[in-house]
């Protein structure tokens, strides 16, 4: 449905979420169908060169202790995953040129040769334009990377050294070589707006994305935004409403932010609200506990992802869950 600014920002000022819930809930079902898709998250670097101002993989963050997986590890890893009946494996660190391009590359191929039928989502941040061509050549089918806020005043502030125009470029550039793209946002910024929610999901029209994750702000104690306050829930529940109803058929994960600050009905609150993904983290707890974007995040498992998709009235999605455009 085309949505002009104003009638989003109407969205997100509605009180009744029932009403609108309702609404957003039938545009999943008319375009997504009833299945979830459960995309498995292997998180193998928290090294990262940026300094988001928001993230505690940051590189002025001295209090981290650092790890690397390694990649037979990263593999077996993925392997396993597939073996759970899970289709989708998402590949994710912070911006770490630690791997190197050929690196990932034997990590995808790798993957892909073991389990032919499972898709690979690369959220492994900014890298040269040949890199991307090269994951994608290597058999890599998606690639998420967040604009995070489209107020590129706002972007500027939160990722010193970094822009926004950059960020929407690398985004097209994706599309344009064929991958199925992601993109998100951030709900809870400072100095965010209800204008600046409304640009991030025409943002999501404009780019043409393929799946979107959005999530509450949470603040990690290591970053210049320790003390910022918690994104609000509600908030979150209805931008991510208003993302399905003006985007329809996008991917649309519950996110482990939104299960961080309500527990598992925030999970199920999500599916309300016209989501259609869980992704369960499968990083190893003894690396886990230092994937610290944000304090005291929430661990999706497996069997949890399972068990709210059936608690609210779902289907778990069999196949790899490809875009609903292609
Ligand atoms: S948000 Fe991503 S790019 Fe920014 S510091 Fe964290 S891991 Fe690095």
């Amino acid at each position: 449905m085309s949505c002009n600014k104003n009638e989003i920002v109407e969205l997100l000022q509605q009180e009744n979420l029932t009403e609108l819930f309702k609404r957003a809930n039938g545009v999943r079902k008319e375009f997504c169908g009833d299945e979830v898709h459960i995309r498995g998250i292997i998180e193998f670097s928290n090294y990262c060169c940026r300094n988001c101002f928001y993230c505690g993989l940051r590189s002025d963050n001295k209090n981290i202790h650092h790890y690397r997986m390694g990649i037979g590890e990263i593999v077996a890893l993925a392997d396993g995953i597939a073996q759970d009946g899970v289709k989708t494996i998402v590949l994710q660190s912070g911006d770490d040129f630690g791997f190197r391009r050929s690196d990932i590359c034997l990590i995808v191929e790798r993957i892909k040769k073991n389990n032919p039928d499972t898709a690979i989502t690369l959220s492994v941040g900014e890298r040269p334009f040949d890199d991307y061509m090269a994951f994608r050549d290597s058999g890599a089918d998606r690639y998420l990377i967040k604009h995070e806020t489209s107020n590129p005043h706002l972007y500027e502030k939160l990722h010193p050294g970094q822009s926004l125009k950059k960020r929407i470029e690398i985004l097209e550039f994706l599309k344009k070589i064929g991958f199925q793209i992601g993109s998100g946002f951030i709900v809870g910024l400072p100095e965010q707006t209800s204008n600046d929610l409304a640009d991030d999901i025409l943002l999501l029209k404009k780019l043409d994305v393929d799946m979107a994750g959005i999530g509450p702000f949470i603040p990690n104690g290591q970053t210049p935004l320790a003390s910022h306050p918690y994104g609000n829930p509600d908030l979150t529940l209805k931008v991510l409403a208003a993302a399905r109803i003006v985007t329809q058929n996008v991917h649309l994960p519950v996110t482990t932010a939104l299960a961080t600050l309500c527990g598992e009905n925030g999970l199920l609150l999500g599916f309300s609200a016209g989501c259609n993904v869980i992704m369960p983290d499968f990083t190893p707890d003894n690396y886990r506990k230092d994937y610290t974007i944000y304090d005291d995040k929430f661990r999706i498992t497996l069997d949890l992802a399972r068990d709210v998709i059936l608690k609210a009235n779902r289907k778990i999605a069999t196949d790899c869950g490809d875009s609903l455009k292609c």
